[in-house]
This record gives structure tokens, C-alpha cells and sequence, in this order.
């Protein structure tokens, strides 16, 4: 029987790799919420969550997390929550499996949601950020989304503060450095600002994660936004630049845009060719690079820079230089699911596969262009 004590609130996303982190929702949805190509929190207003029902999720979390080391417990394994302690709590206690899920993780990392988290005064940030840390001694990494915007609000004292309390990391969306494609956007938020609010949080010595979007220039922007993109993060030195490529569903503001043709949508090829000019022209900086989202093409772009750029170059070089019809073969294959990279070309069980959705499409009378970007929806 499901314990409703045992229910906290948790919000609808957290980046890829806060995977298997605690999610503990601070606010609700964006205060900003206006960005055209974010599908994400439009009908939702933003509200604050009081201290006090925060500091009670965090109460029912670690009622959560007694409750599940009494069943390791008495089903012999000692109180570890491994993985036969999650399936257990998985079947008979569906309420306290995100809680089982994280301690099967190690307990280690918290996510703070939702899009705009350190809006809440830093007082009551760090309060929380105390009460966490002391009840759950496993942690060792607690992270939250932000926007410029608000970073720009406080002072590298306040990250210090932030810091000490058990902050290790912001997330955020600079999404483009081009202040035309910022502004066409509606990003809120232009490149001097970004640069200005991310060298802050630099100086307090916080983790700092930046997420850009690829394609999002669109046709007619995307060596200005590949340039800028990169210009801003050569001045930044984040610790981690985290690329996605856009996807445009119905939901999404910029999809009338697109419908009506002020925004062209560039084809895969081409995302490539500005992921290249984008990581070419990243200069002087030590920062890992994730392809880590679903949407990427390519998601063996991965490294450190400097040092692995012209790895990262030659992935790219490689996609690039297949004949036209191999690269088409590749997208499809990527986006329906049966290839991961462009090693899985050499398997021929795959490429029967690939070639049997390809023979579908032309007797449709879809091309790969049009198929790859309705598939791409579903990863949103
Ligand atoms: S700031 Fe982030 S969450 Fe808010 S609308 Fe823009 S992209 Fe979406």
C-alpha cells in the first residue's frame, strides 16, 4: 500500500547526466519562460516552493531512505541497497523507488530543480543546502540549472556562500553566443551578459557547465552562432561544454516559425559542418566536451580540450567525408535507434536493418531529411 507521506514533488527534467541524482524541486517550471524553442514549462506557471515544504520533502526523503535500508536489512543484505534491495522496493513499494534508485547509485548526487533554482534567496538556498548535506552523508555533488540572468544577481560571495554550503555545480543553457540569435530567440539574456555571469560563478570556484544548441542559428545564422558560441566559451573556460541539437516540436514557440518558413531548419550535414566550425574555434581553454544527448548525431564527439580536439575533429572529419548516400544511411540509422556510431556501419545485420526502414521511407515517398526530424520529437 502506497505510504502518500512517503510522496514528494519532484519536476519534469534534469540534464543527462544528473541521471541518477536526487531530484529535489526548489522551484516550479521557469521564471523567464520564454524562450522560442524551449517546449518545456509553457503552460506552467513558475511559483517558489516555501522553505518549509522543501525542508518536508527532504524529511520524507530520508524517512524514504530508513524505511528502504530496514528492508536490505531484514532481507539479509545488511542494510546496502543493491540491486536486488531496488527490485524488491521497485515491486512492493513503488513510492520509495527513486529513493531506492539513488542509494542503489551510491547516494551520491542531487539535482536541484527546476529551471531557474538559485532564484530563491541565498539565505534559504543555503539552508537547504545544509540540511542536505547533514542528514545525507553520501553526498558528494549537488547541482542545479540557473539562468544568466539570475546568476547575474548575485555577487562571488554568494557563490562562495553557496559553495560552502554543498553547491558543487551550475548547469546552464547559454544556448547560443550570438546576440542576434540570443535576441531572435528570446533568450533574454545577450553574450557580454553570459560571459559576465559565468566568469562569477567561475570565481567562486563552482563547477560550471555550459549547454549550447546546436543548429540553433538556423540556416541563416549558423556560422555567426558557431563563432560566437565558441567566443563566449574561449572567454568563459567552463569546466564542461555540453552540446544538443534542436528539435522543434509542436509545442515549441519557434515551431510556427518553422511552419512558416522565417526559420529554416538546417539538415544534419550541415549541424556538422557548424559543430566543426563551432570546436575549431574554441581557443585557450580546459574544459571537457559531452555530446551527451540523444539528439547529437555524432555522440562520440567527446573529450578534453585542448588536448583531444583533433580527435574530436577527425569524428567529425570522417562523417564528413563519407559519399552522400552513407551519410544519409548514417542518420537514419542513428535516429531510428540501430546505429550508435559510425563503427556500427561495419555490422551487417545493422545495415540490413537501416536498409529496411530506408526501403520503407522511399516506398512512402518520405526522404531521410524530413523522417529523421519527426523521429527526433520522441527524444524531447
Ligand atoms: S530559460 Fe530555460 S527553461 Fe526557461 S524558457 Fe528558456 S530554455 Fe526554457
Amino acid at each position: 500500500m502506497l505510504d502518500k507521506k512517503l510522496d514528494y514533488e519532484q519536476g519534469p527534467i534534469r540534464p543527462p547526466s544528473e541521471a541518477n541524482s536526487l531530484l529535489l524541486r526548489l522551484t516550479r517550471n521557469c521564471p523567464w519562460n520564454r524562450c522560442l524553442f524551449c517546449p518545456v514549462y509553457k503552460k506552467e506557471k513558475f511559483s517558489r516552493r516555501s522553505l518549509e515544504e522543501i525542508k518536508g520533502d527532504i524529511a520524507v526523503i530520508e524517512k524514504a531512505a530508513d524505511k528502504i535500508k530496514k528492508i536490505s536489512l531484514s532481507s539479509g543484505f545488511g542494510g546496502d541497497v543493491n540491486r536486488q534491495v531496488a527490485v524488491q522496493v521497485q515491486s512492493q513499494h513503488p513510492d520509495l523507488f527513486q529513493v531506492a534508485f539513488w542509494l542503489y547509485h551510491g547516494g551520491e548526487n542531487v539535482f536541484l530543480q527546476d529551471g531557474d533554482s538559485l532564484l530563491l534567496p541565498v539565505d534559504q538556498l543555503v539552508e537547504i543546502l545544509e540540511l542536505l548535506v547533514g542528514k545525507f552523508s553520501s553526498i558528494k555533488r549537488i547541482t542545479t540549472y540557473a539562468r544568466s540572468r539570475t546568476l547575474l544577481r548575485r555577487s562571488v560571495d554568494d557563490f562562495s556562500r553557496l559553495k560552502k554550503a554543498g553547491l558543487n555545480r551550475i548547469h546552464v543553457g547559454m544556448e547560443s553566443g550570438n546576440d542576434e540569435v540570443l535576441d531572435y530567440m528570446q533568450k533574454g539574456v545577450n553574450f557580454a551578459q553570459q560571459v559576465d555571469a559565468a566568469k562569477r560563478v567561475k570565481a567562486a570556484g563552482l563547477s560550471l557547465s555550459e549547454y549550447i544548441i546546436l543548429g540553433l542559428g538556423g540556416e541563416r545564422l549558423w556560422r555567426e552562432h558557431a563563432l560566437d558560441s565558441a567566443k563566449a566559451l574561449s572567454e568563459i573556460n567552463p569546466d564542461f561544454i555540453r552540446v544538443r541539437t534542436l528539435a522543434v516540436p509542436a509545442s515549441s514557440p519557434l515551431n510556427e516559425k518553422v511552419q512558416n518558413d522565417e526559420f529554416k531548419l538546417m539538415s544534419d550535414d550541415d549541424i556538422v559542418r557548424e559543430e566543426k566550425l563551432f570546436i575549431e574555434n574554441l581557443q585557450g581553454i580546459e574544459s571537457f566536451f559531452y555530446s551527451d544527448h540523444i539528439l547529437n548525431l555524432l555522440e562520440d564527439v567527446n573529450g578534453r580540450l585542448p588536448e583531444d580536439k583533433q580527435k574530436m575533429l577527425a569524428v567529425i572529419d570522417r562523417y564528413l567525408c563519407l559519399p552522400a548516400e552513407e551519410r544519409e544511411r548514417f542518420c537514419l540509422g542513428r535516429r531510428t535507434g540501430y546505429y550508435r556510431t559510425m563503427d556500427d556501419m561495419q555490422n551487417e545485420s545493422l545495415n540490413s536493418s537501416v536498409e529496411r526502414s530506408y526501403k520503407q521511407l522511399q516506398s512512402k515517398g518520405l526522404t531521410v531529411d524530413q523522417y529523421v526530424k519527426k523521429l527526433m520529437l520522441k527524444f524531447i
